[in-house]
């Protein structure tokens, strides 16, 4: 975590940004200013959480699930030997 320099303090302090929140820890892109942890990105985390993960979010990812197929390999050859008539 990031502390801020006195310039950028006080735009976080200045009422613009919102504090992370829980969902938020963790994440590299959280700066401290005034003893109040801010997002460096986003003015308002709880929104980027409205709808599932924050895209800019370091410490998670969204999970990708690859569903396998089986393949008859004999349909499959029969497939391939139609497709080089
Ligand atoms: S980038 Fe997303 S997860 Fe990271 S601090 Fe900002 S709002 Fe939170």
């Amino acid at each position: 975590m990031a502390k801020a320099t006195n310039a950028s303090a006080a735009v976080y302090a200045s009422g613009e940004f919102q504090p992370i929140v829980e969902k938020c820890e963790g994440c590299e892109r959280i700066v401290e200013a005034e003893s109040t942890r801010y997002c460096r990105t986003y003015a308002e985390p709880a929104a980027k959480w409205k709808l599932g993960l924050c895209n800019f979010a370091t410490h998670v990812k969204p999970e990708i699930t690859i569903a396998k197929t089986k393949i008859n390999p004999l349909k499959a050859s029969k497939r391939a030997a139609a497709g080089k008539k």
